[in-house]
């Protein structure tokens, strides 16, 4: 099945940052949401190279902001993005209570558009993922490995 897509923002979508990402070059951070108050532990890298990671805040809000914003296009489900977005706002807890969305290792280039997109700050460079996320980095590219 197909799970490329590109969607423009829902009705209602939050924009945490009008302005792309930090890149890899930058480490400040939109200051003061819940989860950028987090403690940022390093965890130590296990795999391959991965730049971006998305984690657990994904679940269950999934609003596809970032996949529009990824030059790449490395950002997939397992639906297909548009099905994914086009599910209402206020049926996303029940309807997407399970899933995320996911950043490919492989394909993804460090370039940061993607975290300033997401309104629950769920995407993370890897280096500043936080320890109590840091699975999701298994789990990201694990997604890929399995889908190949
Ligand atoms: S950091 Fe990676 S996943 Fe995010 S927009 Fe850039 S290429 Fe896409
Ligand atoms: S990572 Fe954030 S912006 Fe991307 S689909 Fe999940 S909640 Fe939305």
């Amino acid at each position: 099945m197909a799970l490329r897509g590109t969607v423009g923002a829902l009705p209602g979508q939050h924009k945490a940052s009008a302005g792309p990402g930090k890149g890899r070059s930058g480490r400040g951070y939109a200051p003061c949401t819940k989860q950028g108050e987090r403690a940022r532990t390093t965890v130590p890298r296990k795999g391959p190279f991965m730049a971006y990671v998305i984690a657990e805040p994904c679940i269950a809000t999934c609003d596809t902001a970032c996949v529009s914003v990824c030059p790449v296009e490395c950002i997939h489900g397992p639906l297909p993005i548009d099905e994914i977005a086009r599910i209402p706002e206020e049926e996303r807890t029940t309807r997407l209570a399970r899933l995320q969305l996911y950043i490919d290792p492989e394909s993804c280039i460090s370039c940061g558009a993607c975290e300033g997109e997401c309104p629950v700050n769920a995407i993370f460079d890897e280096d500043e993922l936080p320890a109590e996320w840091g699975h999701y980095r298994e789990i990201n590219a694990r997604f890929f490995a399995e889908r190949a």
